[in-house]
């Protein structure tokens, strides 16, 4: 069966299949590198993971690109407050997004940066300019006419019948309902950074960075386009209206847009102070695999409601199949093979894809796989697993963990790692009051923690209780009571 995907363009679920033979291009719209990623970025983010690892596990190749917006007004503005280059003033911010996104396993797409494509970008703000598809205003800034553009709108069903010939807009302050001409490329001020190029000293817009960059990695026609709710408008309306009308070509076959996530049942917000980093929850002793795993228990489409509540429940299914995995794997089966074992593990990986296929109903993919834990562990009491089920029941883990990627056990040194980043010199500036004096008071962290209790529990699977219980003993030691359960193991401080 296909895969299928909701696309904003037709407003409906349609049926995928790659424009190309068995070959996927698709593009996402990547951080703006001014600040560190927040949780509902990565909730964005990981959605389209998880869609290019099944378009992986589905059997096609897949191009996947992402820019790295690495100007814009705020940098500049950030860079000049700091006395620093924008380019060293955006280093740190991209460098914190490649590691945070390892951090919650999310696979590399290949990144691109907009500072390394001006010159293409004035290139295509002059042909757009010779089609008469844009002009240059007095200050040098050039700006492109919707009125050229009479299917402007058709992404976000909005209709601009009224459109005002000539009424212009910066790209940075946009009003939201009204349709104007849109900057292409900015003018430089003075004292701002700026690029020499044939059109004019200036820089590009937001819009034109993703048309020129993934139309130059992915052709002028590709699969997909990928982003948040809030980029359907203006930002891929205005790619759409400028790639289209300087082609003449459909730009992205399917658009998909994430639902943004809310936290505890709110928009996020720093002024609500329900605003949080992906670094910010570690430190408050979140694992990395609990947090992704939160954030792919909500299909895309629908909204995810971050909750404190939500995260230790994801950190206990988490732990449920791992502890699954670890039985199996480490279990002495009588000989044999059962029908009813046999079955269950090649049903379960038939219904995570037919979710998966239902526009990524990954809700659906893991109440599949909990189904299958479910059954075993019963079977396990009875003895109902023979040796050579265990194959089978780990290869759907694995399909599993192929798109959710939360199964190795690796929370320990990704945490210490943040930890270790946090404790650093002049962090108070990154991270709140609170978690930076918890961190100096240099308690035993909750990454140290992790990481001993990952290595109690690879010790029982290889059946080694006394070194086991050793480390149990030094963790009594520093105040950390430790729980053995069927379901896993669980501590909490004294
Ligand atoms: P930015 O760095 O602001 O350009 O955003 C990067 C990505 O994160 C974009 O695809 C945004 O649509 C997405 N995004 C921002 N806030 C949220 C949110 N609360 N929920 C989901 N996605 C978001
Ligand atoms: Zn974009």
């Amino acid at each position: 069966m296909a895969l299928r995907l909701y696309n904003t363009m037709s407003s409906r679920i349609e049926e995928f299949h790659p424009l190309r033979d068995n070959e996927v291009r698709m593009y996402a719209c990547g951080p703006t590198v001014y600040d560190y990623g927040h949780i509902g970025n990565f909730r964005t983010f990981v959605a389209v993971d998880l869609l290019y690892r099944y378009f992986r596990q589905s059997g096609y190749g897949v191009r996947y690109v992402m820019n790295i917006t690495d100007v814009d007004d705020k940098i500049i503005r950030n860079a000049a407050r700091d006395g620093v280059s924008v380019q060293q003033y955006t280093a740190r911010y991209e460098k914190a997004f490649v590691e945070d996104a390892a951090m919650i396993n999310i696979e590399p797409p290949k990144l691109v940066r907009a500072t390394e494509n001006i010159p293409q970008m004035a290139e295509f703000v002059s042909r757009l300019v010779e089609k008469r598809l844009a002009y240059r205003a007095d200050d040098g800034s050039y700006y492109f006419r919707i009125a050229k553009f009479p299917e402007y709108g058709k992404l976000s069903k909005k209709d601009f019948k009224g459109m005002l010939d000539g009424a212009r807009v910066d790209v940075d302050e946009y009003d939201k309902d009204s349709a104007r001409d849109f900057a292409l490329w900015k003018a430089a001020k003075p004292d701002e950074a700026s690029w020499d190029t044939p059109i004019g000293a200036g820089r590009p817009g937001w819009h034109l960075e993703c048309s020129v960059m993934s139309m130059q990695e992915l052709g002028e026609s590709f699969d997909l386009h990928a982003g948040g709710e809030d980029l359907v408008f203006p930002h891929h309306e205005n790619e759409i209206a400028q790639s289209e009308s300087l082609t003449g070509k459909p730009f992205a076959h399917f658009w998909f847009h994430a639902r943004f996530l809310l936290v505890e049942g709110e928009k996020m917000s720093k002024s609500s102070g329900n605003f949080f980093t992906l670094r910010d929850l570690v430190l408050k002793g979140h694992k990395p695999s609990s947090i992704r795993y939160l954030l792919t228990s909500v299909p895309y489409r629908n909204q995810l409601n971050f909750t404190f509540d939500g995260l230790k429940q994801a950190a206990v299914s988490v732990e449920r199949l791992r502890n699954f995995r670890l039985r199996l794997s480490a279990g002495n089966f009588p000989a044999g093979a059962t029908p009813e074992m046999q079955s269950l593990a090649s049903e379960t990986v038939d219904r995570m894809r037919a979710a998966l296929d239902d526009d990524l109903n990954t809700a659906q993919a893991q109440g599949a796989i909990f189904e299958m834990v479910r059954q075993s562990n019963a079977a396990f009491d009875t003895d109902g697993i023979k040796q050579d089920d265990v194959a089978p029941l780990l290869a759907a883990l694995a399909k599993f963990d192929e798109i959710f990627a939360v199964l190795d056990d690796d929370d320990g040194p990704k945490m210490k790692r943040v930890f270790e980043w946090a404790s650093g010199e002049g962090r108070e500036k990154d991270i709140s009051n609170e978690l930076h004096e918890a961190i100096q008071s240099g308690a035993q962290s909750d990454a140290d923690i992790e990481e001993k209790i990952a290595q109690m529990k690879a010790a029982r699977a290889a059946r080694d209780f006394k070194a086991s219980d050793v480390l149990r003993a030094e963790l009594a030691e520093a105040g950390i009571i430790v729980e053995i359960t069927k379901d896993g193991i669980r501590w909490r401080r004294k």
